[in-house]
This record gives structure tokens, C-alpha cells and sequence, in this order.
């Protein structure tokens, strides 16, 4: 079989099972999180999957994208939470959105959008503590007063209250669902009745039941990634949906003392094999994991030798035998011998979702299932 020349496989089915796993150990409404393209995995696609493994609702960042999904014929219920300033709601009326909703004035927009007809979902984002977008607390009152205000003469439709934890700790996390409880209860005083009540995202819905509440919105464990660091995706039942290969573009035996890209920062220690892999920063391979990324090549791991350049790294496999055209994997499923996108995270000094996130446009995604 001929290597792809670079490619990012995408696993539906590991997303389809990601989902089934979690709604499973949590007990509650899974929404699937695929905002920034499904973290690099394809949006629309990983939606399906998501559907198809239980998720009851689609989460996204911007109105832009959930009416890309929509384009793309993903239906059901998809909710959007970060608006551009002074944005309006029509659009996302007419495609039949939800969104959230972190302030006095959005509400007001939101209310001028929908028809009487068919009024807004709403989800009002109340802030519990990440000091981001939502409501801030001093705000609540008044705003709770309005919502309700607006759902009695039909302009929206409370559909959930929400929001967000920041992982600092248990106690802190616990902190932020007593702020929410303290919101729950003055919506309730307000006569504001949502369908759904969501605070957790992954590592919350996993670690700290008590916040599931009514739903949880899961994004990095949906593409089987862990969010800790301290378990890996298998710790948590979770199989990674993304693998980044390429094909060995070029392999050159070199004497000792061969320097290898940019500034020689590599050098052979004695006669070796280089080989070529045609993936750069312009692909999203971080360049800050230079001399460190580990690569899958003939059964074996190497690290990158030297500078990750824009289009291509190298790596130094000294006698070991490798083919132009042979497959190089930069991470996918451990379980199957791969290294991990955690390990690149490590290698650059991030966090996985930053590594399958910025996985360029330049690099083709093949969905299998
Ligand atoms: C991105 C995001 C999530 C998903 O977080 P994960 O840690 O990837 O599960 C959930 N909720 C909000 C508001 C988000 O922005």
C-alpha cells in the first residue's frame, strides 16, 4: 500500500465510542464540543460520529461555525457562546442555532432576532470564576430579570444555564459549582426554568461527579485525548481519533559530522541514515519540539534531528533500514505502538489539544470507519 504523502486519519468510530464511553460513565447528556474544526479533526464529519455515539447536542465557539455545520447538513441542536461585538442573531435564528448568551446586550440582540414564531434557544452563560465571557455575577439579577421577561412574551426560549471550570483543583472547581448552584437558584427565583443545567467540560465531567449536572459538554475526550497528566487516553477508556503520517520523502547516508538543517544544531556522531519526513511548522508540527518530537519509522521511535523546519523535519535513523516512501507516524493511538500527541505536547511544551488542533489545512484529513 502506498503512504500517503502526509495525512491526518481520522477514526470515526473511535469518536463514536469516545462519546458512547463517556455518556456511559457520566450518566447525563453528552454535548459534543467541535468548535476550531473539531480540534482539527473535521467538523461536520466528527458531528455525525458524535451524534451517532449518543451526543444529544453539537457545541461550537462562533455562530460561523455551527452555520458551517449546518451547510455541511448536520442537524439537531448545535449551541454557540463567543460572539463578535455588537453581533446580531438573525442567522442564527433562521438556521435554527442556539446560543449562549454572557450579557445584558446580547440578550437584547438575541430577543431582536427571533420571531415570534420560532423564538431563540438560549443558553445564559453565567461567570462562576475563569473571569472570561459570561455574566458576571454582579450582573445576574438584572439580566435573569430580562430573560425571564423575554421568554414570557415569547422572544426566546430558555433552554439551559451554564458555565465553565477552570481545572485549577478539586476545591476551586467545587468553588465554581457553588457560585453555579448560587446562579441556579436566583434563575429560579427569577421564574428562568432551563431544560439543561452544564457546568462540566471533560477532565470535570470525569474527576468531579457532582458537577454533571444535567449535561456535560466534552471536547478533547471526545477525540480520545486525556486531559490530565497524569492518565493517559487508555487510563480513561479513550481512543485517540487522530493519526499524523507522512511518507519519508528522501533518506541520504551521511558521514560523521554531517550537519542536519537549519543552523547544524544536529550533527551526525558517525556514519548514518537520515531520512526525511515532509511535515513543518506549516503543518502544524510544532517547531519548539525540534530535536525532541518522536517519530515512528520501520517499527522503531527516533527523535527529530535537529530544526523542524516549515515543509519538512529530519530524522537520524543511524543503520536502522529505511525506504523512500516508507510510513513515519508522529503520533496516533499508543496502543497500537504509536507515539502519543501528548508526547508532542511535552516535546513543545503545550498540551495535546494545542498539538491536533493546529494541525494545518495543508495536511489532507482521511475520515475511516
Ligand atoms: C472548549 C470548551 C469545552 C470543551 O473543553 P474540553 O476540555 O476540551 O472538554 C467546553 N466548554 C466550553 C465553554 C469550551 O469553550
Amino acid at each position: 500500500m502506498t503512504v500517503p504523502f502526509r495525512e491526518a486519519t481520522i477514526d470515526l468510530d473511535a469518536v463514536s465510542d469516545n462519546v458512547r464511553h463517556l455518556r456511559r460513565l457520566t450518566g447525563v447528556d453528552v454535548i459534543a464540543v467541535v468548535k476550531a474544526n473539531a480540534y482539527g479533526h473535521g467538523s461536520a464529519a466528527v458531528a455525525v460520529a458524535a451524534r451517532a455515539g449518543g451526543a444529544s447536542r453539537i457545541g461550537v465557539a462562533t455562530i460561523e461555525e455551527g452555520l458551517d455545520l449546518r451547510r455541511q447538513g448536520v442537524n439537531g441542536p448545535i449551541l454557540a457562546w463567543l460572539h463578535a461585538p455588537n453581533r446580531r442573531f438573525d442567522d442564527a435564528a433562521e438556521a435554527g442555532l442556539e446560543v449562549g448568551v454572557s450579557s445584558f446586550d446580547q440578550l437584547e440582540a438575541v430577543a431582536a432576532s427571533a420571531s415570534v414564531n420560532s423564538p431563540l434557544g438560549v443558553h445564559l452563560k453565567v461567570d462562576t470564576g475563569l473571569s472570561r465571557n459570561g455574566v458576571a455575577p454582579g450582573d445576574w439579577g438584572r439580566v435573569l430579570a430580562e430573560a425571564a421577561r423575554l421568554e414570557r412574551i415569547g422572544r426566546i426560549r430558555i433552554v439551559g444555564l451554564f458555565s465553565h471550570v477552570s481545572n485549577a483543583s478539586g476545591d476551586e472547581d467545587r468553588a465554581a459549582l457553588g457560585e453555579f448552584q448560587r446562579a441556579a437558584e436566583m434563575a429560579e427565583a427569577a421564574g428562568v426554568r432551563p431544560e439543561i443545567r452544564h457546568l462540566a467540560a471533560t477532565a470535570a465531567a470525569i474527576d468531579l461527579p457532582e458537577t454533571r449536572l444535567d449535561a456535560v459538554r466534552i471536547g478533547i475526550g471526545v477525540y480520545g485525548l486525556s486531559p490530565f497528566d497524569d492518565r493517559s487516553s487508555a487510563d480513561l477508556g479513550l481512543r485517540p481519533a487522530m493519526t499524523l503520517r507522512a511518507a519519508i520523502a528522501a533518506v541520504r547516508r551521511v558521514p560523521a559530522g554531517t550537519g542536519v538543517s537549519y543552523s547544524y544544531v544536529h550533527r551526525a556522531e558517525r556514519e548514518t541514515t537520515l531520512a526525511l519526513v515532509p511535515l513543518g511548522y506549516a503543518d502544524g508540527v510544532p517547531r519548539q519540539a525540534s530535536g525532541r518530537g518522536p517519530v515512528l519509522i520501520g517499527g522503531k521511535r527516533f527523535p527529530v534531528a535537529g530544526r523542524i523546519a516549515m515543509d519538512q523535519f529530519v530524522v537520524d535513523v543511524g543503520d536502522h533500514a529505511v525506504s523512500v516512501g516508507d510510513e513515519a507516524v508522529l503520533f496516533g493511538d499508543p496502543t497500537l505502538g504509536h507515539p502519543s500527541a501528548t508526547e508532542w505536547a511535552r516535546a513543545a511544551d503545550t498540551i495535546n489539544y494545542e498539538i491536533v488542533t493546529r494541525i494545518g489545512a495543508r495536511v489532507p484529513r482521511r475520515t475511516v470507519s
